[in-house]
């Protein structure tokens, strides 16, 4: 049996990916949706440890902001100054990790993964019925993960075409079902906007057809610290405290 850790955004948030770690345990894999550093005090860390535990991942949008392969002329105030930051502070290793990084994979047999849309992986956020829908139509596997909204939402559409909206909130278990395809975002493990301050990930056991939402506090006061530490806006220590 394959038993998979799928997370998104840890943006550099090393004590929230540890803690992530521990709650799952052994996993057989991981798969990771991106923007893995960008607002966090730990890009670094945090991409070795995911590139150490032989993560397959995606670009996120402050993956190629940090290194320089998209421009910050398309990010918010705050987030292009983390990615200046972040992108000053990248060692050689992992700059050259990120840049390694496709837009879209296919991690198993009629399974992809993308930061944020199929059809726009680098910078759409899948927030409603209407663009899971032109996704569905975008593709054709079965399965999509994704995640760069830091919303953890499932849309499934069903054999007719009708699209269904679930939130996944702690200890959600969602069967797969044969017949219908879904869209499933795993929320952040560093920076959670759902209003649940916990970090986020799912575990897909592939033998029963099963995804497992979990939240998982972490010492969130170590990170707060760390980023004021390091001359980071203020701001992206208030929030992490709130998941706003
Ligand atoms: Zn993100």
């Amino acid at each position: 049996m394959a038993r998979i850790g799928i997370l998104s955004d840890v943006h550099g948030n090393r004590p929230a990916l540890d803690a992530v770690f521990s709650h799952a345990g052994e996993c057989d894999t991981w798969w990771c949706a991106g923007d893995t550093v960008g607002y966090g005090p730990y890009p670094d860390e945090c991409a070795l440890m995911l590139e150490g535990v032989g993560a397959a991942s995606v670009a996120g949008n402050h993956d190629l902001g940090a290194i320089g392969s998209i421009s910050l002329e398309s990010f918010n105030s705050l987030a292009r100054e983390a990615c200046r930051w972040t992108g000053a502070r990248l060692g050689v290793e992992v700059r050259a990790y990120l840049d390694s990084l496709p837009p879209v994979l296919e991690t198993a047999p009629d399974t992809v993964l993308v930061h944020g849309s199929y059809t726009d992986p680098v910078w759409e956020y899948v927030l409603s019925a209407t663009r899971a829908r032109n996704n569905f139509e975008a593709y054709a596997h079965r399965l999509c993960f994704n995640g760069h909204s830091h919303v953890p939402v499932v849309f499934t559409r069903g054999p007719g075409g009708d699209i269904d909206t679930i939130i996944p909130t702690d200890g959600a278990r969602i069967a797969l079902e044969e017949d219908i395809r879904y869209m499933v975002n795993a929320g952040s493990v560093g920076q959670p906007r759902d209003g649940d301050p916990r970090a986020c990930y799912i575990i897909y056991n592939t033998d029963e057809e099963v995804l497992f939402y979990h939240r998982v506090e972490y010492p969130v006061a170590e990170t707060q610290a760390r980023i004021i530490e390091e001359g980071l806006p203020r701001l992206l220590a208030e929030r992490i405290a709130h998941g706003r």
